[in-house]
């Protein structure tokens, strides 16, 4: 795992540098503002990096503080894999609520509301009760990164068996008594592929109500503008090449308002046998998907694009941009080929490589 993490770490940074470079938007009105950036680690096992104007330096820190807290309490009631001892975070759920049903906090309810919602739109490509299956995954990616000689997949036979165990109809959400039950005593919860975004867009809209404008977060390629920015000096949002042998980034999009999130196979995996497994898991063959190396989302709403760049991995190009268009979405696939997609959306918000800052 924690070889895993510092090649992501690396790659994440060489992203976000270029995103530093491109992130020029300064406000032309006000000549007094100046960019600041900061870099900090923790928060959903992931990098992030705001970029933001102001004045001065105290009140930059001022916000980060308070990005840096905000992330931090979130993560504790989102994870699957720390204890917490207030409130019946995703890990308590997991081993409780298939017993008695569960008092939950309200940000807990309204992510769970959201994942459930986006896993019968997405008619489970990306599926929030997934848990079973995705556990078997992970132990197998932590064992190996732990000892890579012992490498070993899971079984078909017990990845069958945990797939019987991950239907959204037994996850009960119960708004009135505000609690959570599972149906099924061995349905697990995994939030990984909806959760970063859901709280960057949560915290954005935190932020905006607070009055803070002109700053860019990125959560571990979760990607969201906080304010209004200016139509003329957009956000220029450099997306990253997963191939490491290659030079140059695969793309650069302008962001006005609103989210870009990537998903990619370089950002967790492990080596079995020669081959790669990555932490993508198709429904259907419980298997990592062996369609793209990765997928981009542009949209309003960072949490959607988070969950759709999860769920269209799972789907072909044609059905991809079907779901892609309800909520109005610019997608970018790479696909295992080493071919470029995009629908009609991403076109019209690219930007030369070579484009001059702003
Ligand atoms: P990351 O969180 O690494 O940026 P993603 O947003 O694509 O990448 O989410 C991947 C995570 O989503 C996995 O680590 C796992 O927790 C979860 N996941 C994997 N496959 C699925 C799936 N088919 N449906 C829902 N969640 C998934
Ligand atoms: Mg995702």
């Amino acid at each position: 795992m924690k070889l895993n993490r510092r090649f992501n770490f690396v790659l994440l940074l060489l992203f976000l540098s270029f995103c530093l470079q491109a992130c020029t938007a300064a406000p032309e009105e006000d000549n007094q503002l100046r960019q600041f950036q900061r870099t900090f680690l923790g928060s959903f096992d992931t990098v992030t990096q705001v970029v933001g104007y102001e004045r001065n330096e105290d009140a930059f820190n001022e916000v980060c503080d308070e990005i840096e807290k905000r992330l931090m309490h979130f993560h504790q009631l989102y994870t699957i894999y720390d204890d917490n001892d207030e409130s019946n975070n995703l890990k308590k759920l997991n081993e409780g609520a298939a017993e008695k049903p569960m008092p939950v906090d309200p940000l807990v309810m309204d992510l769970l509301k959201e994942g459930k919602t986006f896993t019968l739109k997405t008619n489970g490509s990306f599926n929030c009760c997934l848990g079973s299956v995705l556990s078997l995954w992970h132990d197998a990616r932590e064992r190996a990164v732990k000892n890579p000689a012992e490498a070993s997949l899971p079984s078909k036979e017990e990845l069958a068996e945990a797939s019987s165990h991950c239907n959204p109809e037994d996850l009960i959400l119960d708004e009135k008594s505000h609690t959570v039950f599972f149906k099924d005593p061995e349905l697990k919860l995994d939030l990984g592929g909806l959760a970063k975004g859901y709280v960057v867009e949560r915290l954005a809209r935190e932020l905006e109500a607070e009055g803070v404008n002109h700053y860019l977060i990125s959560a571990g390629g979760n990607v969201r503008s906080i304010g209004d920015g200016l139509p003329d000096r957009p956000w220029r949002i450099g997306i990253q090449n997963p191939d490491p042998e290659k030079q140059g980034l695969l793309d650069t999009v302008a962001l006005h308002k609103g989210a870009v999130v990537t998903s990619g196979t370089y950002e967790r995996f492990f080596i079995c046998d020669g081959k790669r497994y990555h932490h993508i898991i198709d429904p259907v063959t419980l298997f990592p998907s062996d369609r793209y190396q990765s997928v981009s989302v542009q949209c309003a709403n960072s949490g959607t694009a988070d969950a759709l760049s999860t769920a269209l991995f799972n789907m072909s190009i044609e059905d991809g941009e079907q779901l892609a268009e309800q909520f109005e979405a610019a997608v970018l696939w790479l696909d295992n080929a080493g071919e470029l997609h995009m629908n009609a959306r991403w076109k019209e918000i690219r930007l030369p490589a070579d484009a001059p800052h702003r």
